[in-house]
């Protein structure tokens, strides 16, 4: 397919039934300018990192460095979708226990005015501030991301060693239930970077913040890869039949380290279907086995990642609102996230 023919993003929808959104995207910055973001040498290094610099060709893409050639990919391959909107994460460090950033742990940064400003400059793309809760002035960061328009929040549980049910963490669910804000925390086990504890990105952990009222949503829906010592999917399920203001994204699950994970998920009821949203984890990648029909799935090789990870999961079929529920969560229609002048 040449890349001429992909369908545009559409900038004249006016409701959340026109939209089609991708509630879970990253953008990664390298370092040159470490108050933007960075990757630790670690990570930069890891073969994860290697294949995906290898894998999207980005020394070709524009830009004067390689932070400039992510973000600029990320703008492209948005454009070359068909999809109005996208949630772009920020990532927040590791903290110490006086609550100061600790910057010797902290293998994957993106600071929240990195992702604000992408936001402002890009309609279509809804910031979502990240806070570690254990950071000393969290408080005073929610309500200025708040103030700055992320209604949704990022809570890394295993690379930012942030446990969701640590009473500690009180203060920070009481603001967020007063703000009103949504907060997406990773489930199931973690594979890209290093992490604190894997223990902590077990659904059953989310019972506080979900007694609290907040919509939460538990990204990658718990699953975990099939080589793992647990496997957290049960208790994602276990945990949506218990709490209705609880959601799950598909974020990876596309790819080929979840295999399988999108049909288990899409034999689920549809109680729980009906509170499942579309991510991708752009720039992970998503691969045609994971489809309903792989045998038939048409080759798309030069295809926009984010669109292939949308035609990946259409093939599930999983509910009417898959596709922008977000938008109802963060109670906004797009005009309201600067898609509409
Ligand atoms: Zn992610």
């Amino acid at each position: 397919m040449n890349r001429n023919n992909f369908v545009q993003s559409e900038p004249n929808t006016t409701n959340s039934n026109d939209a089609t959104v991708d509630c879970h995207t990253h953008v990664f910055c390298w370092g040159e300018k470490p108050e933007d973001g960075f990757l630790s040498r670690k990570t930069q290094n890891s073969i994860l990192s290697r294949f995906l610099l290898q894998y999207t060709g980005i020394a070709r893409e524009k830009g004067n460095n390689i932070s400039e050639k992510i973000r600029n990919r990320l703008l492209k391959d948005f454009k070359n979708s068909s999809l109005s909107h996208i949630v772009l994460l920020a990532q927040d460090a590791v903290y110490r226990d006086d609550g100061q950033p600790d910057h010797g742990r902290t293998h994957f940064y993106v600071s929240n005015d990195y992702v604000l400003n992408l936001s402002r400059e890009n309609p279509g793309i809804i910031p979502c501030c990240s806070i570690n809760p254990l950071r000393s002035d969290a408080l005073q960061e929610l309500e200025r991301c708040h103030a700055e328009g992320s209604r949704i929040i990022k809570i890394h549980t295993a690379i930012q060693g942030a446990d969701p049910s640590d009473p500690r963490f009180e203060p920070f669910y009481k603001l967020t239930t007063e703000l009103g804000s949504v907060l997406i925390f990773h489930t199931g086990y973690e594979h890209a970077c290093t992490v604190i504890s894997q223990k902590f990105t077990n659904p059953n952990r989310l019972k506080r913040p979900l007694e609290h009222g907040i919509t939460l949503i538990a990204a990658h829906c718990g699953s975990c890869g099939f080589w793992d010592a647990e496997d957290y999917f049960p208790d994602f399920i276990d945990m949506m039949s218990q709490y209705e203001n609880l959601y799950g994204d598909t974020a990876v699950m596309g790819s080929m380290a979840r295999l399988g994970a999108l049909k288990r998920l899409s034999k689920l009821s549809d109680s729980i279907k009906s509170r499942i949203l579309h991510g991708s984890d752009y720039p992970f990648p998503s691969t045609r086995f994971a489809s309903a029909n792989p045998i038939t799935f048409p080759l798309k090789s030069h295809i926009s990642p984010l669109q292939m990870d949308l035609e990946v999961k259409r093939t599930h079929g999983f509910s009417a609102g898959y596709e922008n529920r977000i938008l109802d969560l963060l109670k906004t229609t797009p005009s309201l996230v600067g898609l509409v002048s």
